[in-house]
C-alpha cells in the first residue's frame, strides 16, 4: 500500500539525518522562496561543516549492512520508493512548481521521469554481473567482481529539484553504497520530501542522509565531505567552475567523480530538414523548463537556404508561447530562478542587440506578471562574437546564426570548451551519418528535440564534464571492480 500525502505534509524543514528529522547544529535557518512571489515557502536548516559530518558518520555507520543486502531486497526498497513517488506525483510536482517556478504540467512530468530512473536502477539493482575469466594458467581461477564503491556525495542545481537528484540516489542505492547529499540552495524542498518517501519506502537510517545550506555555508559543508576519505565519490550536476573546484578539492583523497556539468548545445538546422519538425523539436529542447536546462540550445546554426522561413515560423510559435505563473494551468513558460538568473538573460540579449542581432519576438522582461518573468525570444543575425555564443543563456531565448556550408556549421558547432548535448535536422541518410560522428558532444538528437531516458546514457565530454547517469552504464560511476585470483586449484 501506497500513501498519498497532502502537500504541507511533504513540506520538511530539517535536515535528514541517520533516519532522522534534525535541526542544524548551530540552529541557524534560511528562506526557501517562490520564484513569482518572493514570498518564503519555509526556513529550512543552514548546514555547516558539523552537520555534513554528522550525515557521513552516520552513511559510515549503515554502509557494511546496506552493502551487503541482497540485490532484490535492495530492489524492493527501490520499487516501493517509485510507487510512492508515482503515488505523490500532483503534490510533488506542486512542490516544484512552487519552489523552482516550472508550469505544474511540466513539474509533475519531472516527478515522473526522475520516478523512471529509480525504477531503472531498482532493477538493475538485480544484475550487477561480474565476469569469470577464462583461466590464464594452470592451478589459477579468475574472476572479477563488482562492489559498491562506497559512501557517494551527491550535490545537485535547483533546475530539476527532483530528478537530478533521484538519479544519482537511485543507482547509488542499487550499488550498495550509502549517500550523504546537498540539493541546491533555492530548491532544497523537493528533494526533501523525496527522502521522506525514501524513509517511508524502507531505506534504513544513515543509508540515505540530505542536508540544506545557503551558498555561502555549503562550501565549508561541501568542503568536509572533500576532505573526507570516507567519502569515495562525488556525484555531481552544475556549473563547469564548481565541477572543477570540486575535482581539485577531492584530488587530496582521489574520489571518483561523476561530473554532468554545463553545455553550450548547437541546434543545427540543414537546407534538407523537415522545417516543420525542426520548429517543433527546438521548441521542444529550447521552451522546457523556461530554457533553464544544461541540454537546451543554446546556438541555432540555419543554412542559408532556409534561414529566412526557418526565422519566420519559429518566430510565430515562440510568440504565442503563453507565459504565467507556474500555477496557471495554460502556462508553457513561468518565472526565471532568482534575480541573477533573469540579468544574466537580460544582459546576453542586449549585448547581441548592441553588436547587431535584430529581435523577431520577445526580447524583454515581463514585470506586469511578478517577480523574474522574461518573454520568450528570437534573435535573429547572431554571430559568434556575441556573448550568448559562447556562455549558456540559461533562458528562453533562441539566437538564429546563418551558415552556408556543412563544414562551416560543424567547426562553428564544435567551437566551444563544452560537449554535452547537440542537434541537427537534415534528411539526408548520408549527412546524418558524417555530422553525428564529427559533433563533438556526449549527446546527439538527430531529427528530435526530447532526448532524455532513463534507457539512455545521459553525460556530455570536453568541460562539460565525465561520468554516464541512466542506463546499462550508469551503475558503473557507483562499482569498483574487484579482481579476484585464487591459487592452488590443481
Ligand atoms: P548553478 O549556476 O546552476 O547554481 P552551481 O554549480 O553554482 O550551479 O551550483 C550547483 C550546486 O553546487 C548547488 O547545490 C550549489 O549549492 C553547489 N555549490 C556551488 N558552489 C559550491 C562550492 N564552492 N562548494 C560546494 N558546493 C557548491
Amino acid at each position: 500500500m501506497t500513501k498519498r500525502y497532502e502537500l504541507s505534509e511533504l513540506i520538511r524543514s530539517d535536515n535528514f539525518i541517520d533516519g532522522k528529522w534534525v535541526a542544524a547544529s548551530g540552529g541557524k535557518r534560511f528562506a526557501v522562496t517562490n520564484p513569482a512571489t518572493g514570498e518564503t515557502i519555509a526556513q529550512v536548516a543552514e548546514s555547516d561543516a558539523a552537520d555534513a559530518h554528522a550525515a557521513t558518520d552516520a552513511a559510515a555507520r549503515a554502509f557494511p549492512a546496506w552493502r551487503d543486502a541482497l540485490p532484490k531486497d535492495r530492489a524492493s526498497v527501490l520499487h516501493r520508493w517509485h510507487a510512492l513517488m508515482v503515488e505523490n506525483a500532483d503534490e510533488l510536482g506542486r512542490l516544484i512548481s512552487l519552489e523552482q517556478g516550472k508550469p505544474f504540467a511540466e513539474g509533475r512530468g519531472e516527478v515522473m521521469y526522475g520516478a523512471s530512473y529509480v525504477a531503472w536502477f531498482a532493477d538493475e539493482a538485480t544484475r550487477i554481473y561480474g565476469d569469470i575469466i577464462p583461466q590464464q594458467q594452470r592451478g589459477k581461477g579468475m574472476s572479477a567482481v563488482k562492489e559498491p564503491i562506497g559512501i557517494v556525495a551527491a550535490i545537485t542545481p535547483w533546475n530539476f529539484p527532483l530528478a537530478m537528484i533521484a538519479r544519482k540516489i537511485a543507482p547509488a542505492l542499487a550499488a550498495g553504497c550509502t549517500v550523504v547529499g546537498k540539493p541546491a540552495e533555492d530548491t532544497p524542498l523537493t528533494a526533501l520530501a523525496l527522502v521522506m518517501l525514501a524513509h517511508e519506502a524502507g531505506v534504513p537510517p544513515g543509508v540515505l542522509n540530505l542536508i540544506s545550506a545557503s551558498r555561502e555555508n555549503a562550501v565549508p559543508a561541501v568542503a568536509d565531505w572533500l576532505a573526507d576519505s570516507r567519502v569515495r565519490k562525488i556525484t555531481f550536476t552544475g556549473s563547469t567552475p564548481v565541477g572543477k573546484y570540486l575535482a581539485r578539492e577531492s584530488a587530496g583523497t582521489l574520489k571518483k567523480l561523476s561530473l554532468e556539468l554545463g553545455g553550450n548545445a548547437p541546434f543545427i538546422v540543414f537546407d534538407d530538414a523537415d522545417l516543420d519538425a525542426a520548429v517543433t523539436g527546438l521548441l521542444a529542447a529550447k521552451f522546457r523548463n523556461g530554457g533553464q536546462t544544461c541540454v537546451c540550445p543554446n546556438r541555432v546554426y540555419v543554412q542559408a537556404g532556409v534561414y529566412e522561413r526557418f526565422a519566420d515560423l519559429l518566430s510565430t510559435r515562440v510568440a504565442a508561447l503563453k507565459v504565467a505563473p507556474a500555477t496557471d494551468t495554460a502556462a508553457q513558460i513561468g518565472p526565471m530562478i532568482n534575480a541573477r538568473a533573469i540579468d544574466k538573460i537580460a544582459r546576453h540579449v542586449e549585448d547581441a542587440v548592441n553588436r547587431g542581432a535584430r529581435v523577431l519576438t520577445g526580447g524583454k522582461r515581463l514585470p506586469e506578471l511578478g517577480l523574474n518573468y522574461y518573454a520568450p525570444t528570437v534573435l535573429a543575425d547572431a554571430t559568434p562574437d556575441m556573448q550568448l555564443s559562447c556562455e549558456e543563456t540559461f533562458g528562453p531565448v533562441v539566437p538564429l546564426f546563418r551558415f552556408d556550408d556543412e563544414a562551416d556549421a560543424i567547426r562553428a558547432a564544435n567551437d566551444t570548451p563544452f560537449g554535452l548535448a547537440s542537434y541537427f535536422y537534415s534528411q539526408d541518410v548520408r549527412r546524418i551519418d558524417r555530422v553525428a560522428r564529427r559533433l563533438e558532444a556526449g549527446i546527439v538528437g538527430i531529427n528530435e528535440g526530447a532526448l532524455a531516458s532513463e534507457a539512455a546514457p545521459f553525460g556530455g565530454v570536453k568541460e562539460s564534464g565525465y561520468g554516464r547517469e541512466g542506463s546499462k552504464y550508469g551503475l558503473d560511476d557507483y562499482l569498483s571492480i574487484k579482481y579476484l585470483c585464487q591459487g592452488g586449484l590443481e
